[in-house]
């Protein structure tokens, strides 16, 4: 049995002290994805600092310095959030891509926070008997060659082709959230976008976050846009199930039908979550038909890189984004 030290701060910066002073320290929040790892030998930690004592577990009506918005704790949890009535009327998004998450109980246990920042689902990663570049740098990438149906079309490198697993990530990334982070010299603010990298030579590196980071928040700014948001997974299951590919999506019409603005956010195609901009481009200024949303899908998917087994997420992607914006240009036209 491995030794483990446990701490439960009640203050955020004794938090990030805690894990700033220890290489081996995690935070620990809900822990169904750390402490599945644990059992599983994926992840090594000598120190656990529980985070849930912190008082990060509200949502709050705030000034952003973009408009007004929500700030939510990093510690509210997946079902709350989803279920939270400002959320589900001025960001639809995220209210959709938590609740197309898990299962009623894990969202009940899981964390704003924590689902951000939850490890990848490659099955060669959980498996501690294969190599895998992300968990063990320098072993190779068993996705490679292997099971592949998962993997990423767009971002990958030769040392990992894996996903970015969470549905939030991506319905967070449509409206174009900023997360707060509290680290040893401060807090600082980044973009959603910016949270996540893709995998070039550290695919062990799953964002841009150094160690002792919190995440005490991410803050959300209202507009009719994100009023009009959606998000939509296409996925083998209809609950417990990750995303094949996922949409989240924010359309503003002009008085003449055309695309004033835009915002498209793809899941399951990508290492994070993946905002389609040169897509976003090609609408911006023209009218949205089906026919034209193709296109721009297509714009963005030239780079597309599909082994066989993920080819299919090509085409599959496309679809989704051509249905999610008609059905909401459709639903601003009402
Ligand atoms: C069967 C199953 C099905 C699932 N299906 C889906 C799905 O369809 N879609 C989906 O999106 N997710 C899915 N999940 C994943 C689930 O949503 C995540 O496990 C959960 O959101 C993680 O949150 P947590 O609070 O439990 O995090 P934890 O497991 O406690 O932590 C996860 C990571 O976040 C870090 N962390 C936690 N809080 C902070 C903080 N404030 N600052 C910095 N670091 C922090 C931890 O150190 C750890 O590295 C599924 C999980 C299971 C087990
Ligand atoms: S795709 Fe990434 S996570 Fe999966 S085996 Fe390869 S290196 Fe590991």
């Amino acid at each position: 049995m491995r030794e483990l030290e446990y701490l439960r701060p009640t203050d955020a910066a004794e938090a990030v002290a805690a894990v700033t002073g220890h290489p081996g320290a995690r935070f620990l929040a809900g822990g169904t994805n750390l402490v599945d790892h644990l059992r599983l030998g994926v992840a090594t930690p000598e120190l656990l600092v529980d985070v849930r004592r912190l008082p990060l577990d509200q949502v709050e009506e705030v000034e952003t310095p973009d408009g007004p918005g929500l700030r939510i704790g990093a510690n509210v949890r997946n079902s709350d959030l989803a279920a939270d009535r400002r959320v589900r009327s001025l960001f639809p998004a995220v209210s959709r891509a938590l609740l197309s998450g898990a299962s009623g109980q894990i969202r009940h246990q899981a964390t704003t926070a924590g689902n951000l920042l939850q490890r990848t689902r490659c099955v060669y990663f959980q498996d501690v008997t294969t190599p895998c570049n992300k968990r063990e740098p320098g072993t190779g990438c068993s996705a490679i060659g292997g099971y592949d149906r998962y993997n990423a079309i767009l971002g990958a490198s030769e040392e990992c082709v894996t996903v970015h697993p969470s549905d939030l990530a991506v319905g967070l990334a449509a409206v174009d959230a900023t997360v707060v982070v509290l680290g040893p010299h401060g807090e600082r603010r980044l973009p959603l976008t910016d949270l996540h990298r893709l995998p070039d030579d550290r695919p062990d590196e799953d964002t841009t976050l150094h160690h002792g980071d919190l995440i005490t928040a991410v803050e959300l700014t209202a507009s009719p846009m994100v009023r009009a948001s959606t998000y939509y997974k296409a996925r083998d299951r209809a609950s417990y199930a990750f995303a094949l590919v996922s949409v989240g999506a924010a359309l503003e019409l002009a008085e003449d039908g055309t695309v004033a603005d835009v915002r498209i956010a793809w899941g399951g195609v990508a290492h994070k979550p993946w905002r389609a901009r040169r897509a976003e481009d090609a609408l911006r200024g023209r009218p949205l038909t089906e026919d034209a949303v193709r296109a721009a899908a297509e714009e963005e998917l030239a780079d597309a890189d599909a082994s066989a087994g993920a080819a299919y997420k090509v085409p599959m992607v496309r679809n989704a984004t051509a249905m999610v914006l008609t059905r909401l240009a459709r639903e601003a036209t009402r």
